[in-house]
Formats: structure tokens, sequence, C-alpha cells
């Protein structure tokens, strides 16, 4: 493959690179970096992302009444046979310790008299919904992320960064290139674990209320015709776009 030449001083070494800022990327740099040095490389703001602007709530099996099986259950029979039930599985599973490591990081979900406000919405059979002041829980996420991350001596944030592509040599992402915006100058990431954490597919689609920054540019953009023709139903609905 061939690559640029890059400028020795542009040329950055870490132990781990993540490339997004959303809820993603935060929490990923945030558990590498008890490991080791990490680069989070992200191309707007560092808060600018989907996650910023989630409004609906966080569901998850933390009430003494309810189980990750029962939260599991209620999800595929919403899906209506659309849901993967591995990934499901996961989710439901792993989203107790989840919501619990995301308290100890600093988030502040809504509370009445000291106890977590649980909410009953949709298809959900229990009271399992967490809010953070109300309508603003992704923002609460990212705020308390992005915080912690900003401080951690380990962790090094290049805001105003694009990926423009990965690194691969024989076979192997050890990396990527960027561009640091607005000037365009242009840097070379090296890594032996990159972890791509740049949002969803909402742009493949002309009408969608998601957020610009994920453009699948770089390692994304390579999956454009499959993700179109397999996720068709459930994508860019996330609230729904006329
Ligand atoms: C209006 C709205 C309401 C929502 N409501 C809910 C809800 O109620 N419940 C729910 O579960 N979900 C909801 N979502 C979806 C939720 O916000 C996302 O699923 C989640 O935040 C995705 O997190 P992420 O970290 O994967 O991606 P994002 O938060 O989108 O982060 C992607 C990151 O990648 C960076 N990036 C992208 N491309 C590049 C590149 N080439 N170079 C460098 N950086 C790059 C971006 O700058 C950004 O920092 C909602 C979304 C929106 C927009």
């Amino acid at each position: 493959m061939i690559t640029p030449r890059i400028p020795r001083p542009n040329i950055h070494e870490f132990d781990f690179l993540v490339v997004g800022s959303g809820v993603a990327g935060l929490f990923a740099a945030l558990h590498l970096a008890d490991r080791g040095t990490v680069a989070l490389v992200t191309k707007d703001e560092l808060t600018e992302c989907n996650t910023e602007y989630a409004q609906g709530g966080i569901a998850v099996a933390l009430g003494r009444d309810d189980t990750p099986a029962d939260h599991a259950r209620d999800t595929l029979e919403a899906g209506a046979g659309l849901c993967d039930p591995a990934a499901v599985e996961v989710l439901t599973r792993e989203g107790p310790a989840a919501v619990e490591e995301l308290m100890r990081l600093g988030m502040r979900f809504d509370r009445k008299a000291g106890e977590l406000v649980r909410g009953r919405e949709a298809a959900h059979g229990t009271r399992r919904i967490l809010h953070a002041s109300g309508d603003e829980t992704g923002h609460e996420v990212e705020r308390a992320l992005s915080r912690r991350a900003s401080v951690h001596p380990s962790i090094t944030i290049l805001d105003r960064t694009l990926m423009t592509d990965l690194l691969v040599v024989e076979g192997r992402c050890v990396g990527c290139d960027a561009l640091a915006l607005p000037d365009g100058e242009r840097m070379r990431f090296v890594a032996p674990v990159t972890i791509l954490a740049t949002g969803g597919l909402g742009q493949l689609y002309e009408v969608t209320t998601l957020a610009e920054v994920p453009d699948l540019r770089g390692g994304a953009r390579r999956g454009r015709g499959a993700a179109q023709r397999r996720g068709r139903a459930l994508h860019a609905r996330v609230p729904p776009a006329e």
C-alpha cells in the first residue's frame, strides 16, 4: 500500500488510537488510559457528536423488580424479529454494569429522594428508563465523560482533527492519517491498537435527524454498500425524519 510522505514531526506514536469522541470513543479512551497512552482524535469540537444530542433515556434493568432477561424479552418482542438476539443479550446483560460505571465516572441521573427515577416507556414491561435532566441524557453523558478524558494524564485529545484514512500494513491496521482543521496540515497517528468510534450511518441517507459529524470517511466508508442493503429498516430513524 502506498502511503503519503508525512514530515517526521507530524508523526505521533501512542499505545492506543481512538477515533471519535461520542460515548463510544470517550468510554473506550477512559478504559484504555489505565494501560497506556491514548490519542483521542475527533474531527470537530470534543463534544460535537450524536451523543450530545440524544434526548431519550437509557433503558437498563437496575431495579430489584427487574432482570436483564426480562429486559431482553421485552426488547426482542418490540423488535418484531429484526433484533439480533446475541446483540440484545450483550446489551441487556452488560447494561447495569455500564450504567454503574457511567455514574462512577461522574454522570448524574435524575433521582427522587436519593433513588434513581425509573420511567416506563414504549414496549418496556416495567420501569427501567433512566434520564438525566429530563431530556438531556446524551448531553450529561458527554459532559461527564469529556470532562474526565480532558484531565486524564494518559489521554491526548486532538480535536478538529479529521481522520482521512486508516494506515494498513500487511493487512493490519497500525493507525491513521489525518488532517488538522481548518488549515489542513497532514498528520499521522501510529498505534498498535486502533478503535474506530466514528458513529453511525445516518449520513448515508438524504434525510436524517442525526448529526453530520459521522461522515463515513476512512475505513467506515468501505462498508457503505453492505450497510445500505442490511440496515435500511433501522438506520436514520432516531428520532424519525420525513
Ligand atoms: C436527536 C437524537 C436523539 C437520540 N435519541 C436517542 C435515545 O433516546 N436513546 C438512544 O439510545 N440513542 C439515541 N440517539 C442515538 C445516540 O445518540 C447514538 O446512538 C450514540 O450517541 C452514538 O454514539 P457514538 O459514540 O457511537 O457516536 P457519536 O456520538 O456520533 O460520535 C461519533 C464521533 O466520531 C467523530 N468522527 C466521525 N468521523 C470522524 C473522522 N473522519 N475523523 C475524526 N473523527 C470523526 C465525530 O466527530 C464524533 O466525535 C439519538 C441521536 C440523536 C441525534
